[in-house]
């Protein structure tokens, strides 16, 4: 297989959208290199008394705005080039929803499968030690999050970690993604998957480009094909299967699923709880080899799973119209420049996939402000509108029930606010990207590249760095 070196795709990406920018070369250099990136290597004690050295990275990209940001992944592939590369991604990403904070990234290198719960626990709290010691995290410095192989219970490892060697009035917003006992918010492990339906809802909705593509506006009745079953795959295809799609194949790392008719996707998180493998879920035929199924025939592919899943060896064979991408960087270039001849539209992960850190942003945000959303005017809310509705039915004759008058007054809770708050960020920015492919006649991806760059070469110049 060949090596593809991640982090000198993503710069490609960004020298391509450069071109479409009058910045001098070296601001775009200062842009684009990472800032900083620290090795770690450890000991833990295995629950047989074994000792072993972990691998571990964090890369800052850019600094431009702090605290720096980006999840902590465990996974075999993980490495010091990959971690710049998803560190470089969470700046761009950043910039094009308007979330103020620099680019970073994390990752430990193991198969999380062979450990237990006790060993992840303790390779967990020992990096936060570390991150700690060599100042790679706190609530102004940098904000991990959950990503690939990690979930709410790494995070509240992590905080409960830091709160006790660094305790300090805002340390719970040292990461985000925690459990919402421990200072996490409502909504926050669903928002990536829930960004991607808003997202691809967006791109649906625009007539010229599916009049080009020969589809229907809108999400009904589209199907879909999704790589991965974790977080990120699982949330995404049931936001989409509940907006209209239809879910006809998915893949996980040992094999895949596909029904032309549709698979219930509820019914398959419970079969994958259940049995530990959505491969044999029943109704559905079973495909071994479970990158086939990027090539199913569908109108919408979402590959959430890992990088440089698609590529110039299948790029051709990829038959669907829409690729959402989920995942981070799982198009290289040369598939990206091969699908684009085929005018698929490619919605790119430097947008699509900031629903996971718009949330974040707004957790962050929480923490700081030590109040969750809504706890202050709820209440009132819901009054105001009680009376305003009682005033009308003075005025009409118009009868409400109680039922009608708690439906219609019905205050925003936490999980509301954050709902609309990524629905308006997933809105706002895919307009904007948009706008911008449409001003210099280029691809989405290239446009959304374009977006970050202009937004922060604008603050550079602004710290006076680019006259
Ligand atoms: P996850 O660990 O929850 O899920 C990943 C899933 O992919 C797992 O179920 C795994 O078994 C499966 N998988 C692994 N190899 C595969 C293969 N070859 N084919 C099919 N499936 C395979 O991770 P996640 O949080 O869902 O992250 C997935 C992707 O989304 C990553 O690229 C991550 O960087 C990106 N992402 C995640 C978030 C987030 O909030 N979690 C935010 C933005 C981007």
């Amino acid at each position: 297989m060949v090596h593809i070196k991640f982090f000198e795709q993503v710069n490609k990406y960004f020298d391509r959208a450069a071109g479409y920018t009058k910045f001098p070369k070296g601001l775009l250099d200062q842009i684009k290199i990472c800032n900083t990136v620290c090795h770690f290597a450890f000991p833990i004690q295995k629950d047989d008394g074994s000792i072993e050295t972990i691998h571990a990275w964090r890369a800052e990209h850019s600094f431009h705005k702090l605290p720096t940001k980006g999840g902590i992944r465990y996974s075999m592939e993980v490495n010091e080039d990959e971690v710049q590369a998803l560190a470089a991604l969470m700046t761009y990403k950043c910039a094009v929803v308007d979330v103020p904070f620099g680019g970073g990234k994390g990752g430990v290198r193991i198969d999380r499968k062979k450990y237990s719960q006790t060993e992840l626990e303790r390779i967990t709290r020992r990096l936060t030690f570390e991150m700690v010691k060599k100042n790679f995290i706190g609530p102004d410095i940098d904000v991990p999050a959950p990503d690939y192989g990690t979930g709410e219970q790494e995070m509240a490892w992590i905080v409960d970690t830091y709160k006790s060697i660094a305790p300090s009035l805002n340390s719970e917003g040292c990461v985000t993604g925690k459990p919402v006992e421990l200072g996490g918010i409502r909504g926050r492990t669903e928002a990536t998957g829930r960004g991607i339906f808003f997202g691809i809802r967006e791109a649906c909705e625009q007539k010229d480009d599916m009049k080009r593509l020969g589809m229907n506006v809108g999400l009904d009745g589209k199907t879909v094909v999704v790589q991965g079953f974790g977080n990120v795959g699982y949330h995404s295809a049931k936001f989409l299967e509940e907006g209209g799609c239809v879910i006809t194949g998915i893949a996980e790392w040992d094999g895949a699923i596909h029904n032309p008719k549709g698979i219930n996707i509820e019914a398959l998180k419970k079969h994958q709880q259940e049995h530990g493998t959505i491969t044999t879920f029943p109704g559905a035929t079973f495909i071994k080899d479970s990158k086939l199924a990027l090539e199913l025939e569908c109108d919408i592919l979402v590959p959430a799973a890992l990088e440089s899943q698609i590529h110039e060896g299948n790029a051709h064979k990829i038959k669907a119209k829409i690729i959402g991408e989920g995942a981070n960087g799982p198009t290289t270039i040369e598939a990206h420049d091969i699908i684009k001849k085929r005018e698929t539209l490619i919605i790119p992960d430097n947008y699509l996939n900031a629903g996971g850190v718009t949330v974040s942003y707004f957790e962050w945000l929480k923490n700081l402000s030590h109040v969750r959303f809504g706890r202050m005017d709820r209440r009132f809310e819901e009054n105001s509108a009680k009376q305003l509705l009682l005033s009308i039915q003075d005025l009409t004759d118009r009868k409400l029930s109680e039922d009608d008058i708690k439906k219609l007054a019905h205050g925003a809770t936490e999980q509301d606010i954050v709902d609309s708050g990524l629905e308006d960020t997933m809105i706002t920015a895919y307009n904007q990207i948009n706008d911008i492919k449409n001003e210099l006649n280029i691809d989405l991806r290239t446009a959304a590249f374009v977006s970050a760059i202009r937004k922060v070469a604008v603050i550079y110049n602004k710290m006076g760095i680019f006259p």
